[in-house]
């Protein structure tokens, strides 16, 4: 099979989904890659990487599949034809997704956000490779924003005391979280509605903060709480959240808005000069006060809604991502050639352009 790797059109977005590294790889099982010219450029890899590597420049969209980071525009969605497969980050989920306008030029199309989230496809899952990025990023951003240190400094000038972190809503992102704070010094605190949580946020070196609700979901994931478990949590949040300098917020119910975990009030309650990092801004926000894309001061508290942050180390998320791509090529060829084979869970859920997974995508949804 040709698999074309495009250049990625959103100016913020300088990720690349198959660096130079892998395609040794790939070639290795009968694959041909053809790569955009300045594709890698965002992740400041230079197009003679890739040939030196065996892909060859041309033209990407007439490849068999395609390969890709962000969503499609309409203006890319063109450039594809009949019997093609895409993939790449779809945002199925998202009310404005591309899904029917792939499937209507007769696209087949697979959103690594739907591949499922069981121990055989973990090195293909790049909603996880993503969010360790996203998760340590946001602590530096917190790092950089707090007017105080992460780590104790006792110096002839006098101790300082570290950090107090606590992250809410700890799955993959909120654990890179608090790994992250804990190397730097700080003093963390996780806290989440699935208690099969408090033993990993432990293994990190952080206290687990009970607030007595379980709202564990399916396939791993959280539900949403009712009205009442709702207003618990955020009262008994706003208690906890007064003590800590720096407040990193990741949490994320599939399909659904992302839960208001910190009120205006307890926004009020904290010091100045304290850091909220809300990584939950594409859907909303987990901060009442949060503005998505921007960083604002409100009763003396900075509250940064970074989006996209795996795009701010694209070295990095890139070579991870590429990872997660080949693994999934690598499900899908045949002695080098493109043959799904739609009784594997993991293509059958992530193929969101086929009857079966439409439906399922729905059943999430409602
Ligand atoms: P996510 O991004 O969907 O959500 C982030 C966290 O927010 C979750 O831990 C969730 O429980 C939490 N959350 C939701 N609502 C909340 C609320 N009201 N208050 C507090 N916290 C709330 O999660 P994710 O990082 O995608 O991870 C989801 C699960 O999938 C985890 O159990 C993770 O360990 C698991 N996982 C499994 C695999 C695998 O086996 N292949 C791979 C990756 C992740």
């Amino acid at each position: 099979a040709r698999v074309g790797v495009v250049r990625e059109t959103n100016p913020d977005e300088r990720r690349v989904a198959l660096v130079p590294k892998i395609i040794p790889a790939l070639l290795k099982q009968g694959v041909e890659v053809v790569v955009e010219a300045g594709a890698g450029l965002g992740a400041l890899i230079p197009d003679e990487a890739y040939t030196e590597a065996g892909a060859t420049l041309g033209d990407p969209w007439s490849a068999e599949v395609v390969v890709k980071v962000a969503p499609p525009n309409d203006a890319e969605i063109a450039k594809l034809s009949a019997g093609q497969t895409l993939i790449g980050f779809l945002a199925p989920r998202n009310a404005d997704n591309k899904i029917g306008a792939l499937k209507s030029a007769g696209v087949q199309a697979f959103a690594v956000e739907a591949i499922p989230r069981i121990s055989r496809a973990q090195v293909m899952d790049a909603l996880s490779s993503q969010a360790n990025v996203a998760g340590y990023k946001a602590v530096l951003l917190a790092a950089s924003e707090s007017t105080r240190f992460f780590p104790m400094l006792t110096t002839a000038a006098g101790t300082v005391k570290p950090a107090t972190v606590l992250v809410l809503g700890v799955g993959v992102a909120g654990l890179q979280a608090l790994a992250t704070a804990k190397r730097l010094g700080g003093r963390t605190t996780g806290y989440d509605v699935r208690p099969e949580v408090a033993d990993q946020v432990r293994s990190v070196g952080a206290q687990w903060l009970d607030l007595g609700i379980d709202a564990a979901g399916e396939g791993g994931y959280a539900r949403e709480l009712t009205d009442d478990e709702k207003a618990a949590q955020q009262q008994a949040l706003e208690n906890a959240i007064k003590g800590f300098d720096v407040v990193v917020t990741t949490a994320l119910v599939p399909g659904r808005p992302a839960p208001r975990l910190v009120t205006a009030a307890a926004v009020e309650g904290m010091k100045p000069g304290s850091v909220i990092v809300d990584l939950a801004g594409e859907t909303g926000g987990n901060c009442e006060l949060t503005e998505p894309g921007k960083t604002v001061v409100r009763h003396g508290v900075t509250i940064a809604s970074p989006l996209n942050l795996p795009a701010t180390m694209p070295e990095h998320a890139s070579e991870l991502y590429s990872k997660n791509i080949a693994a999934l090529l690598e499900l899908m060829l045949k002695d080098g050639a493109l043959a799904p084979d739609f009784e594997d869970q993991v293509l059958a859920d992530s193929c969101v352009t086929r009857e079966r997974s439409e439906q399922s995508a729905q059943k999430v949804e409602a």
